[in-house]
């Protein structure tokens, strides 16, 4: 049986207008899906991330046959923007399925992304319908995050 993730956009209106950047983003996002390495659940997903300098970055879920090791697309493109900029500071991201409608970040990504944005703007397509568009402090509102000037490494 193929799981199907579902997170229904709420009705009750917090979407956001698509913009060109949105579109740009979702582009980079599908993609790379044909890559997702998803023999375990055969449930591909696609992320590209838009740091503060306007460079992006994508990345696809990549499980294993040990589960639990399994990447998510969107922490994947969290760690390659890092890798190439150093960059702290993620403007958007966006999540491409092939479900009928669009798919949120599970909590762990949650926790990851707000890190690196907890005011991100975060947009979501699957294969049909209108793209999701809200923001992690709808999806995370209060989320945990150490204070600018307690960095564990200094
Ligand atoms: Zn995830």
């Amino acid at each position: 049986m193929t799981p199907n993730p579902t997170t229904t956009p709420p009705s009750n209106g917090d979407g956001e207008a698509l913009t060109q950047a949105d579109e740009e983003l979702l582009a980079a996002a599908r993609e790379v899906l044909p890559r997702a390495v998803c023999t375990q659940s055969g449930f591909p997903v696609g992320a590209a991330v838009r740091t503060e300098r306007g460079k992006v970055f994508a990345g696809v879920n990549v499980e294993s046959a040990s589960y639990g090791l399994t990447q998510c697309a969107e922490r994947a493109a969290v760690a390659a923007a890092v890798a190439a900029t150093g960059e702290r500071k993620i403007e958007a991201v966006a999540v491409v399925t092939k479900t009928a409608d669009p798919v949120a970040p599970c909590g762990a990504c949650r926790q990851v992304l707000a890190e690196f944005g907890a005011d991100m703007r975060v947009v979501m397509a699957g294969k049909e319908g209108e793209p999701w568009v809200t923001t992690m402090g709808v999806l995370l509102p209060h989320p945990f995050l150490l204070l600018p000037d307690e960095d564990p490494l200094s």
